[in-house]
């Protein structure tokens, strides 16, 4: 397989034939089609697998031409620590070059002012750490019932710093029907509970 051959939208493959990459990873090859045809994906994989691609790309295609509205974001990554979370962003930048999307970081340890900002603007994709997330939600800046497509990253992370209950509250304000990606290196009990709650008839992937 190669990337053009993923049905990516062409914007996305020119930015990662820039950024140097030809083939998929495993977990992109076999990522990809299922996310692109609408189904939920659980991904065991490990960092370093190209499992952040494997949800960019798809996540960037779906979103396409829309526009997003103030304070309605219409996608929602949550990942365990703010470095993660300015990782993905950064890829996100890369591959959504060619593309009007616009995203926000939201992490905690640093002031809400230009994070209220850009969430006020209207957002398309939301890169957030769980508390600071919910900060936002509870002082009233945002909605979360435009939420078509939501991803957790590094769900046993999240579970090591406690977040579940956090994750299963942000999951319960994004609507029934969005499209929702799910990473974890491991299947812990307490991890395998939660996909079978929110996640609907997904296509499980182990790398
Ligand atoms: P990740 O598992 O998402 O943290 O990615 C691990 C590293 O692999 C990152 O430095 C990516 O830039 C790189 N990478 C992602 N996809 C590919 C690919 N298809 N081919 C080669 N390297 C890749």
């Amino acid at each position: 397989t190669k990337f053009s051959d993923l049905a990516l939208d062409p914007r996305v493959t020119q930015a990662v034939a820039e950024a140097g990459y030809e083939t998929p990873t495993p977990i992109q090859a076999q990522a990809i089609p299922p996310a692109l045809q609408g189904r939920d994906v659980l991904g065991i994989a490990q960092t370093g697998t190209g499992k952040t691609a494997s949800f960019v790309l798809p996540m960037i295609t779906l979103l396409g031409q829309g526009r997003a509205r103030a304070r309605m974001p219409r996608s929602l990554v949550l990942c365990p620590t703010r470095e993660l979370a300015a990782q993905v962003a950064e890829n996100f930048e890369t591959y959504a070059k060619y593309t009007k999307l616009t995203k926000a970081l939201l992490i905690g340890g640093v002031a809400f002012g230009e994070q209220d900002k850009l969430i006020d603007r209207g957002v398309d994709v939301l890169i957030a750490t769980p508390g600071r997330l919910l900060d936002h939600f509870e002082r009233g800046k945002l909605l979360l019932t435009g939420v078509q497509i939501m991803v957790v990253d590094e769900a046993d992370r999240m579970l090591d710093m406690g977040f579940i209950p956090d994750i299963e509250k942000i999951f319960s304000l994004t609507p029934f029907t969005r499209q929702t990606f799910f990473f974890s290196a491991t299947m812990a009990p307490e991890i395998e509970r939660i996909t079978k709650t929110f996640l609907s008839n997904p296509v499980k992937i182990e790398v």
